[in-house]
């Protein structure tokens, strides 16, 4: 049986940003275990990017770097996008450190030095001019690396950690753990004095279960429920030019419900997503070679429940699926003009809209009928708060793909340190519901890091 000091389950973020802290300020034997691949078995030979949906069926993209980092790798510097940091550290100036730091790792290992979002005038124009309108401009600086840069980046971040001694174990899936023990899917069992559990959302659910199993307390994350709205490019381009991934958060007039701008993909192309065989829903992505007329950006309305029925993602899929229904199997497409008349949109009424739309495998419909009456209004008062800070946007031309919908992870009840209730059981990022970023899931690993080291009395 081997022994570590530490050992950190998953590769992505949160865990390479935990191994980074720990060999930098210890001399602690670390093992990190992933059941993906390393960086460059991750790498299309073809496109020399990383596999992307296209060739990679499986979707969720693991291995060294973790979801997504190898994808656009969009670094939001912001401490409350892609979760809350402020929350977990009680402290808006240590959230900010945070940030800072994770961002200062990346750019040491190869991430460009553009950061856009900076245009301090121009943020301070378009902020009153939402502020004016009821809605809040979060003003983000962003670092794009880019998913040719990404795995190079990756790469150099694995070197440095070997070089500082960090072991890496991969393609083994940690099967199941214990107090101070792992134990893999070829039985093998390793023991460490302390565990970092950080799955991502591609382990969110083994972790829930284990979490389970340790009777480790957990609690049903919120969903974001609405849909992808679709219009020409020329009429994000003026916010396009202040911020490269603009986020608006808005209260609803009629529910005080919080809706949210997210994704916004300038030139991009509207996607489908299978959830099941019986559940579809949309997203949004930029293609390097080839770019659209359009921009499309996600419309979302956020849902927290109470008693009796906590599980938003039950909740999230029931509403996936009766879209799913009316469409046919396929998502819905609406024109706004359409929806607010209060009838169905047909290929002939889309043919007539200014906008083509970028994704043809839908069907014509009713929002309206699909998506609960709340969720509806929520989304047609945003559009219009929005149309006075994005002219054009609530356009009759507008096209709405429903539904999207993004799930996020239980979260596992923990500490300021993100200790679970099991003494020496850490768990970091995405996967533990505590992250939904690069950046936020990488200091989450940081914080557990730290955490150990002042157990250790390495750091107080
Ligand atoms: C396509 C895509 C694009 C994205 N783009 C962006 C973006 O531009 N900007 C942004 O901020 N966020 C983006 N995200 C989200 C971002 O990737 C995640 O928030 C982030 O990667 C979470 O980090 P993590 O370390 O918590 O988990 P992950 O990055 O998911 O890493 C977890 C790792 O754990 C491994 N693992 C899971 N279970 C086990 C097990 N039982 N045994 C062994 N290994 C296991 C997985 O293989 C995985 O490599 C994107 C996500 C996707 C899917």
């Amino acid at each position: 049986m081997k022994f570590y000091d530490v050992i950190i389950v998953g590769a992505g973020p949160a865990g390479l940003f935990a191994a980074n802290e720990l060999s930098s300020k210890s001399d602690m034997k670390i093992l990190v275990i992933d059941w993906g691949p390393d960086v460059k078995e991750r790498i299309c030979p073809a496109l020399n990017v990383s596999f992307c949906k296209k060739c990679n069926p499986c979707k969720i993209i693991c291995g060294v770097g973790g979801a997504g980092t190898l994808s656009s790798g969009l670094l939001n510097l912001h401490p409350q996008v892609g979760g809350d940091l402020e929350e977990l550290t009680g402290s808006e100036r240590v959230a900010w450190e945070l940030v800072n730091e994770v961002d200062s790792i990346f750019v040491k290992y190869g991430a460009p030095n553009t950061v856009y979002g900076g245009d301090q005038g121009a943020i301070e124009e378009l902020s009153r001019r939402a502020a004016a309108a009821g809605i809040k401009f979060i003003p983000i600086r962003q670092r794009h690396i880019g998913s040719d840069l990404a795995p190079r980046v990756i790469q150099n971040f694995k070197n440095d950690l070997e070089r500082k001694g960090v072991r890496f174990l991969l393609k083994h899936r940690v099967e199941k753990f214990d107090k101070g023990k792992v134990v893999l899917d070829d039985g093998t069992v390793l023991e460490a004095k302390y565990l970092i559990i950080a799955p991502g959302r591609s382990g969110a659910r083994w972790l829930l279960e284990q979490a389970r199993r340790l009777g480790i307390a957990s609690r049903p994350g919120p969903i974001d429920v609405g849909v992808r709205v679709e219009v020409p490019a020329i009429v994000m381009e003026p916010v396009i030019k202040v911020a490269f991934d603009p986020k608006f958060h808005i209260y609803t007039e009629t529910y005080d419900d919080f809706v949210r701008t997210f994704c916004v993909n300038y030139r991009g192309f509207v996607v489908q997503e299978v959830y099941g065989k019986d559940a579809v829903g949309v997203n949004g992505h930029t293609l390097q070679a080839e770019k659209s007329e359009n921009a499309n950006f996600a419309l979302l309305v956020r849902i927290e429940l109470t008693e009796p029925l906590e599980d938003t993602t039950a909740y999230g899929f029931s509403i996936m699926r009766q879209t799913t229904t009316l469409g046919g199997g396929r998502p819905l497409i609406q024109r706004l003009g359409d929806l607010k008349r209060g009838r169905r949109s047909t290929w002939a009424r889309i043919e007539r809209s200014i906008v083509k739309p970028t994704l043809r495998h839908v069907t014509p419909g009713d929002i309206a009928m699909a998506l609960p009456h709340r969720i509806v209004t929520d989304i047609l008062e945003g559009l219009e708060k929005l149309d006075s800070v994005i002219p054009g946007v609530a356009s009759s031309s507008t096209l709405l793909y429903a539904p999207e919908v993004k799930f996020y992870a239980n979260r596992i009840e923990v500490d300021k340190n993100l200790e679970t209730s099991i003494g020496g059981i850490f768990v970091a990022g995405d996967g533990a519901g505590l992250s939904r970023g690069l950046v936020t899931a990488a200091a989450t690993g940081i914080l557990a890091a730290r955490g150990i080291l002042r157990k250790e009395g390495l750091i107080s």
